[in-house]
């Protein structure tokens, strides 16, 4: 239980996978994160650099060179504008995966961007519904813990134990899953409309119903009920 707490990577891997089924949504993911890769490999070996020297020139391992290359990843934000320097291409041609003349750019820009957003908000909808999951799932077996401890005949510290093993990973889930409802989609203002992120503690110590808290605009500095949205 809490192994699964801490691997929230894989777990969210796995829930976003079989239970939500984003599985076509996924795959376009990977066959764009191919075509980049295949268009940073064929720069770099038009302009005659190894893996081994371009990770030299933008201080990486060659693994993350490696896995660029082969689609497993994107390069991250901090090393980007470095590679597209080294390599000689914009930003927005690394993100399409190719060469792009000048007077197409923009829209492909503007696609890029669309295309990013969306991205987004499929992202923040998958991530509300893992919040309900790692929700339920973690009252669930505190709560089986509990009835054990209560009605089962056991030794005192096996009962202590039971409980312990059933609050904490509770805690633990509903202090992660309101990371998640804090960070997916915006909070939006009743009186003035502004949308925004509010800091983890803000969220933490708002009071709620549901997803709608009562929090104080940054914008307009008045209290309302704030409902969660995706866009
Ligand atoms: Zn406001």
């Amino acid at each position: 239980m809490l192994l699964f707490v801490e691997n929230n990577k894989i777990y969210l891997e796995f829930v976003v996978k079989t239970l939500i089924g984003s599985y076509y949504g996924d795959r376009k993911e990977k066959m764009e994160l191919r075509k980049i890769g295949k268009f940073i490999a064929s720069e770099r070996k038009a302009k005659d650099i190894t893996q081994e020297k371009l990770a030299e020139m933008l201080d990486v391992s060659d693994r993350a060179v490696s896995k660029w290359e082969r689609g497993i990843c994107m390069p991250s934000t901090a090393v980007m504008t470095n590679l597209c320097e080294i390599l000689d291409f914009s930003i927005n041609e690394l993100f399409c995966g190719e060469r792009i003349d000048m007077s197409s750019a923009t829209k492909r820009l503007e696609k890029s961007l669309l295309e990013m957003a969306k991205m987004k908000e499929q992202r923040d909808k998958e991530l509300l519904t893992l919040e309900i999951f790692i929700g339920v799932t973690v009252s669930l077996t505190m709560l089986s813990c509990i009835m054990l401890a209560a009605f089962v005949d056991m030794p005192n510290w096996v009962r202590a134990v039971l409980v312990t093993v059933g609050i904490i990973p509770f805690a633990a889930g509903v202090l992660y899953a309101l990371r998640i409802e804090q960070i997916a989609g915006y909070y939006k203002c009743e009186e003035c409309g502004h949308k925004y992120i509010p800091k983890y503690l803000t969220v933490l110590f708002a009071m709620h119903v549901n997803r709608t808290r009562y929090m104080k605009c940054p914008k307009c500095g008045k209290k309302s009920w704030q409902k969660k949205i995706i866009r």
